[in-house]
């Protein structure tokens, strides 16, 4: 019996996976491995950094392809009006 890193339930050696959480183990020590060899506060700053940027590029992206989509919708308009 293992307990799980995360939320301490027991767990059978051969599970892969918390059954009460879902922490996968072999990710939990690959963390656990960065954090020990200093890998992941670099990475976990460096996600941070992006992360909020990363929203606003999305929000950007989002918000020109809606412009974008109704521009296009408004000039198929147009066009299916010259039709008539
Ligand atoms: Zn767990």
């Amino acid at each position: 019996m293992n307990a799980c890193p995360q939320c301490q339930t027991s767990v059978s050696d051969d599970d892969k996976e918390c059954p009460k959480c879902g922490v996968l183990f072999n990710k939990w020590r690959e963390r656990e491995e960065n954090v020990a060899s200093g890998n992941l506060s670099k990475y976990a700053t460096m996600a941070n950094a992006t992360s909020q940027e990363f929203n606003w590029t999305i929000l950007v992206i989002v918000a020109l392809a809606v412009a974008g989509l109704f521009i296009f919708l408004a000039q198929n308009a147009k066009e299916a009006m010259k039709d008539i």
